[in-house]
């Protein structure tokens, strides 16, 4: 049995936004985005605004594995 293996979590709250208005409207409670990579522990973010959630949700599961210090298996072995 082949198990998926997680590795990290990306958390992603699209936030709460009035509805009144044709731009958009105001946010009550801007979005938010966070990555916990499982491997090195760390916590990346969390960022703040839906253009900031966008971009770090693009990236992240590139940018993060790219930096990860525990991605290279068997080269940091602990
Ligand atoms: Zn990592």
């Amino acid at each position: 049995m082949t198990a998926l293996r997680i590795t990290a979590a990306l958390f992603v709250d699209l936030g709460r936004r009035t509805k009144t208005s044709a731009d958009g409207g105001t946010w009550v409670q801007p979005p938010r985005a966070r990555y916990e990579c499982l491997l090195c522990r760390t916590t990346e973010g969390p960022v703040k605004g839906p253009i900031a959630v966008q971009e770090f949700v693009a990236r992240i599961r590139t940018d993060h594995p790219a930096n990860c210090t525990a991605n290279h298996q068997g080269a940091h072995a602990a």
